[in-house]
């Protein structure tokens, strides 16, 4: 019955949108704007400071608005994914590859959809329809046009694991720091398997967050996954627990 169904859903938010590192690079703007006012003759220096909005290169050598309105590297622009059947393929890849760690979705064929997911900072969202007794109805995920295909990837991974956390029937009322914590570990561990720039960029955004769910909610089960045999225990405690264990 309808009235049974509960929508969840679990936006990737790309961590916190006003980073201190953002923060540092916008004072730096004002005070290379003062500098070039005062000097005159700088504006070769323009640049400076301004990096890729995905995968933080230095826009030094060039940067390109894309039509979805983000400032980007040349390399990030002619990867970024905008077409369903690339996004497919690209998630029916991933799907394969975090078979490998562990994460295999007991469920056919999984909605693709691209647009807007109804968040500024959300990249992507995986959203379920489940019944009172978790069981899930039907299942989607929708990514936003325009992500590079290294970022893409990892999105896949961490929304494909929230998937398989529903798809387990993992409890309703889950503590958001084991919720989000392990599809971003996965998404971690997924990023390290092969080495790439936006791969190192965000892997080290992920270990030095402040934010309580994504950067230390993954830093806590990456503690509890290295005391209990790996990240298979951090996918256990997904599937079952309510939240992370006190002392992690
Ligand atoms: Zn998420
Ligand atoms: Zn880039």
């Amino acid at each position: 019955m309808l009235h049974e169904l509960k929508i969840t859903t679990r936006p990737n938010r790309c961590l916190p949108d006003k980073s201190p590192a953002q923060s540092s690079t916008f004072r730096s703007m004002i005070l290379m704007a003062f500098l070039l006012a005062s000097l005159g003759s700088l504006s070769a220096c323009q640049y400076v400071g301004q990096r890729c909005k995905f995968c933080g290169s230095s826009l030094s050598a060039g940067k390109v608005h894309t039509p979805e309105g983000y400032i980007v590297c040349n390399e990030c622009n002619l990867s970024a994914v905008r077409d369903l059947r690339t996004a497919r393929a690209l998630v029916a890849q991933v799907r394969s590859e975090i078979a490998k760690l562990g994460v295999r979705l007991p469920w056919g064929n999984i909605k693709i959809k691209m647009g807007p997911t109804g968040q500024k900072e959300a990249y992507a969202r995986c959203e379920a329809l489940r019944y009172a007794n978790g069981t899930v109805g039907a299942l989607w995920i929708i990514f936003v046009p325009g992500l590079p295909k290294d970022m893409f990837k990892g999105t896949a991974a961490h929304e494909l694991t929230h998937a398989w956390a529903y798809l387990n029937r993992c409890p309703m009322n889950q503590d958001q720091a084991l919720a989000e914590g392990g599809p971003t570990l996965v998404e971690y561990t997924y990023l390290g398997l092969k080495k790439t720039v936006y791969g190192e960029y965000r892997r080290k955004t992920i270990m030095t967050s402040n934010d309580r769910i994504y950067g230390k909610g993954t830093r806590r089960l990456q503690a509890y996954a290295k005391d209990h045999g790996g990240l298979g225990a951090a996918l256990t405690l997904l599937k079952t627990a309510e939240r992370i264990p006190d002392g992690y």
